[in-house]
């Protein structure tokens, strides 16, 4: 019996990606959404892949979530992380609930899903959970200290794990992509794309979703299983941690 994977905002941009990319090496893929049911449901007609609609950020609809997805397709084998959110502004402007709810969606998400998939893992003696971090996380990045911190919190997150699930077969890793051409970036105007991001990505462009994608599959297979508590960082060069 082929494994089971759940991505969660798995219907648009890289989770997109990484769904269809799983599909295609084989796992039954589970892909969660939030608000965005019109995509949802193009996605699903297209691809066939299931798609479940809860809040990352509420840990009942994860709790619930996960049991519907296990009742339909099996114990999850691979959970990767990846719903995200930006809310940015400058400190000194920000608004205390673009704070809460970006470190709720990029950071309590991780407990959240983590806490109802870790004891079938643990049972099982097999997992593999991919979190999605940012380089923004590993670097900081003005504009985004909300970001940044919920994004480095998900590296620190990913280390604790890992150690404590090294022994039951799970491993734990992290993705940090750099910047990618999906929803999240086309919201940065042409003309800053153009002056002054591509010009610090010494690859000389914007990633594609695929790119990140092959690093999940990489990490979700069983062979990848020496590694963990480690981030891939997946950036063009314009960060080398
Ligand atoms: P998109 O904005 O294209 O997609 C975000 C996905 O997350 C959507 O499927 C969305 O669901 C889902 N989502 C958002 N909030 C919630 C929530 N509360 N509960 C459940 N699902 C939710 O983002 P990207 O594909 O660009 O980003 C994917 C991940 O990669 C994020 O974690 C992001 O921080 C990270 N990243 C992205 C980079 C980039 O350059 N694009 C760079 C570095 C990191 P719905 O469709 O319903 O809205």
């Amino acid at each position: 019996m082929s494994k089971v994977a759940v991505v969660t905002g798995g219907t648009r941009g890289i989770g997109r990606a990484v769904s269809i990319a799983l599909q295609d090496a084989g796992y039954r893929v589970a892909a969660t959404y939030c608000g965005n049911e019109e995509a949802a449901l193009a996605f699903n007609n297209e691809t066939a892949i299931a798609v479940y609609k809860f809040d990352v950020g509420d840990f009942a609809h994860c709790q619930k979530g996960v049991a519907d997805i296990e009742q339909d397709l099996g114990a999850i084998d691979v959970l990767v992380n990846n719903a995200g959110i930006t809310r940015d502004a400058m400190l000194h402007k920000m608004p205390t609930e673009h704070w809460r709810c970006v470190m709720n969606t990029n950071m309590d998400s991780l407990f959240n899903m983590c806490r109802n998939v870790i004891d079938g893992m643990r049972e099982r003696k097999y997992g593999r959970i991919i979190n999605i971090s940012s380089i923004n996380g590993q670097k900081g990045q003005a504009g985004q200290t909300n970001y940044s911190a919920a994004k480095a919190g998900v590296i620190g997150f990913t280390k604790a794990l890992a150690q404590e699930t090294a022994a039951k077969g799970i491993t734990v890793n992290a993705i940090a992509p750099g910047y990618v051409a999906t929803e999240m970036v086309k919201a940065v105007p042409q003309e800053v794309l153009d002056a002054k991001i591509i010009p610090t990505i010494p690859v000389g462009r914007l990633g594609e979703p695929e790119e990140i994608a092959h690093g999940v599959v990489f990490l979700a297979s069983e062979k990848s299983a020496f590694i963990t508590g480690t981030t891939l960082t997946i950036n063009g060069g314009q960060y080398i941690a």
